[in-house]
């Protein structure tokens, strides 16, 4: 009924308690941005170490702001991949042994599951069957989602996520680290006019994504105008601002794509990019102009975080998912590997 949710994939340390009956009773985010910041990308290593400093600390701190104590937990889940393998060990080490020590099942949590279903913590929660677009720093992808653990992948990127995406293209535009959200705060005072990037494979049908080959076309056009640029602040954020507006573009035309093939008629957006604002209207008018709804996690909850790896934890325990004591992270894991809960 109370499960401990400890997500450690990658440079966030994520601790929340959801119960059953209460909802997200607490929850608490620690993120190494200051640590990985200086070398301009996570650093493995780095990462599993601050895991293990910050781990145990966050979850004494969560359950003394709840009130709870150890005897009130009825399940630990633990994010078990994909991710960095070190960091997946650190979270999955502790919450095993702490299961073990409580004497209470836990239960290794799907990363991009946790995404997907963070949209259900909110109010209103989208109802079964639904589209999810799936956009984060490693990964973009459409699911038709049928019930939990029930996906197929519709389309996903060939190359690189849309997250990486804002990401490299930021670092071109001489942001710091991580670069998404600074690209889309220099691209809110930028010029959408002034240049238009391609929108990657909307001419032709399928579901599946390109985004690499907007980095380049960023990187020619800051060459070409930066140098005789009159007013070069303002050209990188014209440019950070077509960037946007080119992969909002292709998202949206997808998603529509998407939902018609499917014939669903909800959509949810989940993943660090779901927190993009510009994506978030655009999205919202195209889906309502065709008779659907969107539905999205609160931004705390688009990027990484406990509280979607608890409720996923709690959605598989509640459906008698049971674990052995041995455990077993996984860096590459397929979504569509796991069972139906
Ligand atoms: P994955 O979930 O695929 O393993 P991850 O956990 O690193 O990857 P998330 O934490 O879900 O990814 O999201 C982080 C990504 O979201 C980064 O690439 C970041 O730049 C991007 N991001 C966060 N906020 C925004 C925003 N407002 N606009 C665009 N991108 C954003
Ligand atoms: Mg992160
Ligand atoms: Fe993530």
């Amino acid at each position: 009924r109370r499960v401990l949710g400890i997500e450690t994939s990658c440079d966030e340390t994520g601790i929340a308690v959801y119960d059953g009956e209460r909802g997200l009773v607490a929850q608490a985010v620690y993120s190494q941005i200051e640590i990985h910041a200086q070398y301009g990308g996570v650093v493995p290593e780095l990462a599993s170490r601050d895991h293990v400093r910050k781990t145990l600390p966050l979850i004494r701190q969560v359950l003394e702001e709840s009130g709870l104590d150890p005897a009130s937990i009825d399940g630990v889940a633990y994010t078990a991949g994909p991710g960095l393998v070190g960091a997946l060990l650190v979270g999955a080490a502790l919450g095993r042994s702490l299961a073990w020590a409580w004497g209470v099942p836990a239960v290794g949590v799907h990363h991009m599951e946790g995404h997907l279903l963070a949209p259900l913590l909110e109010d209103p929660a989208p109802a079964f069957p639904f589209v999810a677009l799936l956009v984060s720093g490693g990964h973009t992808q459409l699911v038709d989602v049928t019930g939990v653990g029930r996906y197929r992948i519709l389309g996903e990127s060939l190359d690189d996520a849309a997250g990486e995406a804002f990401d490299k293209t930021a670092k071109i535009l001489d942001l710091p680290y991580p670069g998404g959200p600074e690209l889309a705060k220099l691209a809110e005072r930028g010029n959408p006019e002034r240049f238009r990037f391609p929108r990657p494979m909307t001419d032709r049908p399928g579901l599946d994504f390109s985004f690499s080959g907007l980095k380049t076309f960023a990187l020619n056009t800051v060459r070409e105008t930066l140098p005789e640029a009159l007013d070069p602040d303002q050209a990188r954020a014209d440019i950070a601002r077509a960037f946007e507006e080119a992969v909002v573009d292709t998202l949206v035309i997808k998603c529509r794509r998407a939902l018609q093939e499917t014939g669903h008629r909800r959509l949810i957006l989940a993943g660090g990019v779901s927190a993009n604002r510009r994506l978030r209207e655009r999205m919202n008018a195209a889906v309502t102009a065709a008779g659907g709804e969107t539905f999205y996690p609160r931004p705390s909850l688009c990027t990484d975080n406990g509280a979607m790896i608890a409720y996923a934890g709690w959605q598989r325990l509640r459906a008698g998912h049971v674990e052995p004591l041995a455990f077993k992270p996984r860096a590459r894991w397929p979504m569509e590997e796991l069972t139906p809960a």
